[in-house]
């Protein structure tokens, strides 16, 4: 008999959510995480309602609510001109149609109040210091195999292991994630230092040629968050995307936002990477979620909305089945063609940013036509139920 019942690669936003949605079922979880401390990076979240009713289901909404802001609108703005160019409300109408929440957060907050749903739980152990390096598939069982030799033998096996997920190399063995010459930088500032052209209450995205800059408040209204998105000239060579080219990309945008970059941390960069969709991403004991399954492009603020998903779907068909191959295969037919759909419609929105020239006066002035109450564009996105 394998030592463990589930065992959980990765105990990051869609681990611990996994670990909680497995618990509730009434299965033991054991999570372990590379990383010597559970954490997250000191930037913003934001969470849709398709993510907030999944959270609303692994019963942390309530702590959730108490660190996070509740936007009044989603803002598209010009970065070049600084015109608004659409709104969307995200005020009682809004919650009345999709049944919960917009809301955005510091990614801290929520591993935190996961963290801590996942600590109370009798059924879940948590392991740091765990650097899984190689999965083997024993078809009956499946074996997570350490850095330093620790050896983890467990009736299922669940892969939360993020973009360069070791747990994917065993099932899709599908190379390096595709990269995109596009770089971010992001962090959180005090909420004082920001002037209030946005709106402070509102999540704005300024979109220009090849960029787009995203701010909006976190921590219960404390910090501000703000993310720097650039195409940069120099990719794939070394230093690409450095602070110098960021200052070049960005001296073409209006005074707020060149002012706004100026507060931004130039410290780290993200390189932005995706995968194609899969559709076979269970196999015998083994399964994937978040962004081991599905990585995407961030420009639609879902990966890790798709990650919490991605747990609430799994627990039920857990619970449908004492099958474990047949709850991973259920789960993985419910889900694969909505995160891959979620996927390619961020790709596809990061063209409809960066777009310039002729093509970013026709976006300005077809979505200008927008009204802010109309939902029925994202109805397929923020109301899906996992
Ligand atoms: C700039 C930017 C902005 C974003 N904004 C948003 C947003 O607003 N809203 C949204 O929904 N999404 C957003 N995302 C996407 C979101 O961050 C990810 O989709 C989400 O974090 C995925 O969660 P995950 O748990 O699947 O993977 P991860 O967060 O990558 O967690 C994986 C965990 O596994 C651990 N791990 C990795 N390898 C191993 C190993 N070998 N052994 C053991 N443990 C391992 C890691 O240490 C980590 O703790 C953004 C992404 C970026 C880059």
């Amino acid at each position: 008999m394998p030592e463990f019942e589930f065992l959980i690669v990765g105990g990051g936003i869609g681990g611990l959510a996994a670990a909680l949605a497995l618990a509730h079922q009434g299965r033991h979880v054991h999570v372990v995480e590379k990383s010597a401390e559970f954490g997250e990076i000191g930037a913003g979240l934001q969470l849709a309602p398709n993510a907030s009713h999944a959270l609303e289901r692994l019963g942390v909404l309530g702590e959730i609510s108490k660190h996070a802001v509740f936007p009044r609108r989603l803002v598209w703005g010009d970065a070049v001109s600084g015109d608004i160019i659409t709104s969307l409300d995200l005020g009682e109408a809004f919650v009345a149609r999709f049944g919960h929440p917009y809301l955005v957060m510091h990614r801290s907050d929520l591993l935190n109040v996961l963290l801590e749903a996942c600590r109370a739980e009798a059924r879940i152990a948590l392991e740091t210091g765990r650097d899984v390096v190689a999965i083997e598939d024993r078809t009956a069982s499946a074996v997570a195999l350490c850095a330093d030799g620790a050896r983890y033998e467990a009736a299922a096996l669940v892969g939360a292991d993020g973009l360069w997920s070791p747990t994917r190399k065993r099932i899709a063995n599908d190379g390096a994630p595709r990269a995109f010459p596009y770089v971010a930088y992001r962090g959180a500032i005090p909420i004082a230092d920001v002037s209030e052209h946005a709106g402070l209450d509102n999540v704005i995205m300024w979109v220009g040629p090849d960029l787009h800059f995203v701010q909006y408040p976190i921590r219960r209204g404390e910090l501000f968050n703000q993310v720097a998105v650039f195409k940069s000239p120099s990719f794939p060579a070394e230093d690409w995307g450095n602070p110098a080219e960021l200052e070049a990309h960005y001296a073409q945008c209006c005074g707020y936002v060149r002012k706004s970059l100026g507060m931004i941390n130039r410290d780290r960069r993200w390189a932005m990477v995706d995968r194609a969709p899969i559709s076979g991403w269970s196999r015998n004991r083994i399964t994937l979620l978040g962004d081991a399954a599905h990585p995407m492009l961030q420009y639609i603020a879902q990966g890790a909305c798709q990650a919490i998903e991605d747990t609430v779907s799994l627990g039920a068909r857990v619970a449908a089945t004492s099958d474990v191959e047949k709850a991973f295969e259920a789960y993985q037919a419910a889900r694969y063609l909505r995160t891959a759909r979620v996927q390619l419609s961020a790709q596809f929105f990061g063209e409809i940013c960066h777009i310039g020239g002729v093509g970013r006066m026709l976006r300005n002035t077809f979505f200008s036509a927008h009204a802010p109450g109309d939902y029925r564009e994202i109805e397929w996105l923020y109301g899906h139920r996992a």
